[in-house]
């Protein structure tokens, strides 16, 4: 049976856990051919890698951290050359949510370098890689646009810009037949974010469906955006929150 992204070589910025690891799987289950990257969590990425073949995908995972310029550059010049690039997904990132008296140097460079500048780097070392058809997917949070609690400033800030960046990336990819898109989750149920953390119950109380996001909800749209039918689909944010933002 023909696989959506088959022939595809797909490259997932921080897919070891969480919401990447659900992108990871999915697009090696349509037939793409994935490289991911981790920062520090080799196991989960080795099991990841495991579970992929396991289901008759491909995955490769590689350690490089998205705040190193250099080992970005290095990692999108070896996966091009090695078959080419269709699928750029930009999802490393993360926060510290506290109020901004309370964040210090470390938290807010840390934001800053990983959510806005690693995702400027893997995009503008992908494009001129990138074949026509070629998708780009970066992973925001409706926190750029909506924040019911306090501590979010920094972190939104910084999705704010990459929902930007997507916007003015359009007009400069779209004649090469190459889209540009942002999703924008609301709380989803991660490490990063657990159903069961100090915070849940109070979000859950602001989600219109009652319950936090599943990493395979993200990574179904994630999906369908790097497809061939989203072709149509180019400079947006969207938003996947369960009603959370509205
Ligand atoms: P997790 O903390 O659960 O997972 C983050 C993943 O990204 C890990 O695989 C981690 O690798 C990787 N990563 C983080 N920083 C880097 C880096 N500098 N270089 C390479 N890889 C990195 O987070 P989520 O899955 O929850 O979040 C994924 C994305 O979704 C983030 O951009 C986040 O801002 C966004 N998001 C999440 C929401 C949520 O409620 N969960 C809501 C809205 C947006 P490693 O394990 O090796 O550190």
């Amino acid at each position: 049976m023909h696989q959506a992204l088959e022939g595809k070589q797909a490259l997932v910025a921080g897919g070891g856990r969480g919401i990447g690891a659900a992108i990871v799987e999915r697009l090696a289950s349509e037939g793409a051919k994935v490289t991911f990257t981790y920062a520090s969590s080799q196991n989960a990425a080795e099991q990841l890698v495991k579970q992929v073949a396991a289901a008759g995908g491909r995955a490769h995972a590689v350690p490089v951290d998205s705040a190193d310029r250099q080992q970005l550059r290095e990692l999108v010049q070896d996966v091009a050359s090695s078959g080419g690039l269709d699928i750029v997904v930009a999802n490393a990132g993360g926060g510290v949510i506290k109020p901004l008296s309370e964040l210090d140097d470390a938290a807010i460079d840390r934001m800053i370098d990983v959510n806005i500048r690693g995702t400027v780097d893997l995009v503008r070392f992908a494009i001129p890689q990138m074949r026509s058809g070629g998708r780009v997917v970066t992973i925001g949070s409706v926190s750029a646009h909506y924040m019911p609690d306090d501590g979010t400033s920094v972190y939104g800030m910084t999705k704010a810009a990459v929902a930007s960046l997507v916007q003015g990336l359009a007009r400069e990819l779209g004649p090469r037949g190459i889209t540009v898109n942002n999703v924008q989750p609301g709380p989803v149920d991660t490490d990063a974010n657990p159903a069961d953390g100090p915070a849940a119950d109070w979000l859950r109380s602001l989600i219109p469906v009652g319950r936090f996001g599943t990493t395979d909800e993200v990574a179904s749209l994630v999906a369908y955006l790097a497809s061939d039918a989203a072709s149509l689909i180019n400079g947006t944010s969207i938003d996947i929150d369960g009603g959370y933002s509205s």
